[in-house]
This record gives structure tokens, C-alpha cells and sequence, in this order.
């Protein structure tokens, strides 16, 4: 089973710290990266925007464009506040946010 979020690969010997509890990982731990704000985000029409190659035949296709949602904040967290995130207890609720030290 694949995790929800998206991780950072194992074994890159790094350290982080998490953005919700503040606690520095010890290296090759997993890091959550977990999106908490997004925005809809609506694609315009592009006329001929994607260059498609059929065999021999080379023609532009247009973008019919639509909308998506778009991360636009996201933090990385530790295991722990990630399993409690999943539990349904908001991230970053403890007035942490902006630029904090570090
Ligand atoms: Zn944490």
C-alpha cells in the first residue's frame, strides 16, 4: 500500500524538522509532505497546445483546459503529527506559520 501523502525518498541521510511539532528528525526518518491549503485552479482553453505524433502523422491538439486543485501551501511533518493529522486533528494549529526561526 502506498502512503497517502508523498514522502521523501528513504535513506537520503538527511534531517528535517517537522512544521507542526518543531521536532528535528534523526536522519533517514520519514518526512510527510502534507498540502494544507490548496485552491481551485481553473486551466484556460489552449488552442494546439500538445504536439501528438500518430505514426506518421504530426498534428497539434488543443487543450480543452478544466480545472484541478493547486497546493498551495504544504509542509513537511514528522510520522507522528501525520498519524494525528489522519485522525482529523488540523496541522499548524498552534499559531505556528509565516517565518519562524530557523
Ligand atoms: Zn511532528
Amino acid at each position: 500500500m502506498g502512503g497517502l501523502f508523498q514522502t521523501t525518498p528513504k535513506g537520503q541521510g538527511m534531517s528535517y524538522r517537522c512544521d507542526d511539532c518543531g521536532e528535528v528528525s534523526i536522519p533517514g526518518e520519514r518526512c510527510y509532505v502534507v498540502p494544507v491549503e490548496t485552491r481551485e485552479h481553473t486551466f484556460p482553453y489552449r488552442r494546439n497546445a500538445n504536439f501528438v505524433r500518430v505514426g506518421r502523422e504530426e498534428f497539434f491538439r488543443d487543450d480543452r483546459g478544466g480545472t484541478g486543485t493547486q497546493i498551495v501551501r504544504e509542509v513537511k511533518v514528522c510520522g507522528e503529527c501525520v498519524s494525528k493529522y489522519e485522525m482529523g486533528t488540523p496541522l499548524l494549529d498552534r499559531g505556528v506559520g509565516g517565518e519562524v526561526d530557523g
